[in-house]
């Protein structure tokens, strides 16, 4: 909604200063002053409607960047709105699409709350991540995992927690960052998931350890 406040906005700024264009001189031969305040203030309005739209264009070609290497094709990630999370009654975090045929679509939808989370992420030092945005990482890395063509969430998960420091290096983190995120959500979170979501055999050696460079139980 944001984004069409901004086109309007454009418009009107354009508007206010066409209008003076064509009546720039009065009915006396003088000199009308250019509309200079309302313009700009016009301006800075559109700007501040446009932001939010542009800084999360951004965000999702990011996103969109580590889930496609992730998924090893390409893929897109969209970030809800917090208009488009309202209306969305749904409980997951997160989520693909199936198509007909059994295969994922290109896309993945995260909810406005782990996006923001990401955003946050992204920004910051990755330091000291807070424990939503640990959640927020592992979460690109699960649903890219289905966007991969795993549709089992044990599966999924597993698959995902044995790819966390790849996907917080490839947000910009150093290795001994990404590395710590990954153990933490391995050591904090993973336990607390429910049942459908965790397996006896996503361990050291277990069916699920792909023996991948950096397990987080290592
Ligand atoms: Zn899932």
């Amino acid at each position: 909604v944001l984004t069409w406040v901004a086109y309007a906005l454009a418009l009107a700024a354009v508007a206010a200063a066409a209008r003076w264009y064509v009546r720039r001189v009065d009915e006396l031969g003088r000199r009308r002053p250019f509309p200079a305040v309302s313009v700009a203030l016009l301006a800075l309005l559109t700007v501040a409607a446009a932001a939010p739209g542009v800084l999360r264009a951004r965000e999702e070609h990011r996103l969109a960047r580590a889930a496609s290497d992730l998924a090893g094709r390409r893929v897109r990630v969209h970030c809800q709105t917090f208009g488009e999370e309202f209306v969305d009654a749904g409980a997951e975090i997160g989520y693909v699409r199936w198509r007909a045929d059994g295969r994922p679509e290109s896309r993945t939808v995260l909810k406005y709350e782990p996006c923001r989370d990401l955003a946050r992420y992204l920004r910051s030092g990755k330091r000291a991540p807070t424990f939503e945005q640990v959640v927020a990482v592992h979460l690109l890395t699960h649903e890219s995992m289905h966007l991969a063509g795993e549709h089992n969430e044990a599966v999924a998960e597993c698959r995902a927690v044995q790819r966390d420091t790849r996907t917080t290096q490839l947000l910009g983190a150093t290795f001994g960052q990404a590395r710590a995120l990954a153990a933490r959500y391995w050591r904090e979170v993973y336990p607390r998931m429910p049942e459908d979501y965790r397996s006896r055999d996503c361990a050291a050696g277990g069916a699920l350890d792909e023996g991948l460079g950096d397990p987080p139980w290592a």
